[in-house]
């Protein structure tokens, strides 16, 4: 569990190489720079930690390339007090990207239990404190806790979750891959009770956001 020097440096270069890609968030572009990822990545894998790629975690699953959890972040547009859902904490890497913002809750819900019993151990290793950890469907949300200002969703979602839209603040942001094969990232901003503004921002591939529990 040790952050040494060279990895520091590897962040560095990652962070320049997705100011290049466009990544204009400065707090993003430190948060990049204060997580290390290396950390949150699986055995034998750890030398590819600042590469911008997804790799592969347990249960099938991978880690988010570090551009898409920059860009996913930058277009939730965080704000001190807000309280953001993230729905597939996978390895926790983007969980632990938007901890670094000031004053926000995270909420995060895994339905692999196994990734979810891994990840929760590894928050406690790294004195991370998360709001809540959820074992559960994201397709549902969490009613309980609504309404949040930011919804995150780091699976690939064949259709918009209906409950995922009613759990927004007016003004709040559900930040979506959709579609299939290829994903579109989408973003909707609620403007009204039942007036929402949609935009989208090219395409993206994730692993599926899937319905029944294994
Ligand atoms: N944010 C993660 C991305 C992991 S990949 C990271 O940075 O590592 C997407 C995750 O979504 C997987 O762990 C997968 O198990 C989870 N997932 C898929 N469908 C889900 C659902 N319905 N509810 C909650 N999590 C889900």
């Amino acid at each position: 569990m040790t952050d040494t020097t060279k990895h520091q440096g590897q962040r560095r270069q990652l962070i320049k190489l997705l100011e290049e890609k466009g990544i204009e968030d400065k707090r993003v572009l430190t948060a990049v720079g204060d997580v290390p990822r290396h950390l949150f990545m699986d055995k034998g894998l750890e030398a590819y930690a600042y590469v911008d790629k997804a790799y592969p975690i347990a249960a099938k699953q991978t880690i988010s390339q570090p551009y898409t959890v920059a860009f996913q972040t930058q277009l939730m547009e965080l704000k001190k007090g807000d309280s953001v859902l993230e729905i597939g904490t996978g390895s926790g890497y983007q969980t632990a990207v938007l901890m670094t913002f000031d004053g926000i809750k995270v909420y995060t819900i895994e339905r692999q239990q196994e990734l979810f019993k891994k990840t929760a151990l590894l928050f406690k290793k790294l004195r991370l404190t998360p709001k809540k950890v959820i074992f559960g469907d994201g397709y549902k949300g969490l009613p309980e806790k609504a309404p949040f200002y930011a919804i995150i969703v780091t699976a690939g979602a064949p259709q918009v979750p209906k409950p995922l839209l009613e759990q927004l603040a007016i003004g709040g942001k559900l930040v979506i891959p959709v579609g299939s094969k290829d994903q579109i990232m989408t973003r909707y901003v609620r403007t009204g009770e039942k007036a929402f503004d949609k935009k989208t921002f090219g395409s993206f591939k994730f692993v599926p956001l899937l319905k029944d529990r294994n």
